[in-house]
């Protein structure tokens, strides 16, 4: 197994108490896998990824459980250690590209920065290896766009760019946090596309992480869904859009916007993300859930599995039938 996150459980440091952003999770991902990591916002998926990432802010901590990258602790590694995996074994492509990529320095120069530095190849090797990765994730005249400033491209060209830095080392894991939430639709699609693409070349493994269950549907392979730290649900991504099993799912499938419905009459799952201060008792969803049984007000559901489908919900039996 490629990765294996084990019982993890990351907590920030609050003026009013302890936090738990990431509560108890669980997952693997294999060489070659595209797992998508679904969730809306609060519900822990980036600060997941962070955690794997080693890059967590000051006042938050991985608290219990392991994250293991092909078979090693991550949280055992010194911060020397785990500056080596990062763009190395592992890279990570964030939402904004314009914050992570440096308005002063070229294109080009920015690539090969990383690259001279993991790959130990010489500036002109380095320079001619950033071009050809501009060509693979899809920049016309790469090697005249290796003189760009980021702000003489587009937003789509920039997210490319981030692309092109987070392989350039060749990484067996890619973490894309939300890298197509700024870009318009088409954008977003050909972005996706280029991610889908490159597993099959350089056969990575893709940590996909995303508000938008729409956006899984075509990339990945498998899908964890998040809510309020936990993980509520996880399937291959046929299954899960076939027959999604927990209310949240239910909720977020019928969300998504299609070309042939009307807008207006589109799906929204009622109320809010609680409040992580202050979290209803029993089932975190509960006050959301129109399937809300007495029981789920009182006790928290364990995660139910079954031939790899895992759902938290008081709705299924052991053996994922429903209850009622
Ligand atoms: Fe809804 Fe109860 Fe299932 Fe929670 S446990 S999702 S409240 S049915
Ligand atoms: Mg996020």
């Amino acid at each position: 197994m490629l990765l294996e996150v084990k019982n993890v459980k990351t907590e920030f440091k609050m003026k009013k108490g302890m936090v738990k952003a990431v509560n108890d999770v669980s997952f693997q991902c294999e060489k070659g896998e595209i797992l998508a990591i679904v969730g809306e916002s609060g519900s822990g998926k980036s600060v997941t990824s962070l955690s794997i990432m080693g890059l967590l802010a000051r006042n938050a901590k991985v608290t219990e459980g392991e994250i293991l990258f092909k078979g090693e602790n991550l949280l055992d590694k010194s911060a020397s250690e785990m500056r080596a995996i990062r763009g190395n074994q592992i890279s990570m492509i964030f939402q904004e590209p314009m914050t992570s990529l440096n308005p002063v320095l070229r294109i080009g120069d920015q690539l090969t920065e990383s690259i001279i530095l993991h790959m130990k190849l010489s500036k002109q090797e380095a320079m001619q290896r950033a071009v050809e990765m501009l060509e693979l994730v899809g920049i016309p005249s790469p090697s005249q766009r290796v003189k760009d400033y980021p702000h003489q491209m587009s937003g789509g060209m920039r997210q490319r760019v981030m692309i092109a830095m987070a392989l350039a080392c060749n990484p067996e894991l890619l973490i894309a946090d939300e890298p197509t939430t700024a870009l318009d639709v088409t954008i977003q699609a050909q972005i996706l596309d280029i991610i889908y693409r490159l597993r099959e070349k350089l056969g990575m493994a893709v940590l996909l992480i995303t508000h938008d269950l729409g956006v899984v549907a075509e990339a990945a392979d498998r899908v964890v869904v998040m809510y309020c730290g936990k993980v509520v649900e996880e399937a291959k991504v046929e299954e899960l859009f076939e027959k999604p099993l927990h209310p949240y799912t239910m909720g977020l499938l019928a969300s998504i916007p299609r070309a042939d419905e009307d807008k207006e009459k589109l799906y929204m799952i009622k109320g809010m993300v609680p409040n992580p201060m202050n979290m209803p008792a029993g089932c975190a969803f509960s006050d959301r859930c129109e399937k809300c049984m007495s029981i789920c007000k009182e006790q928290e559901p364990a995660i139910r599995e079954k031939d790899g489908r895992k759902v938290r919900c008081h709705l299924y039996t052991n053996d994922l039938e429903v209850i009622h």
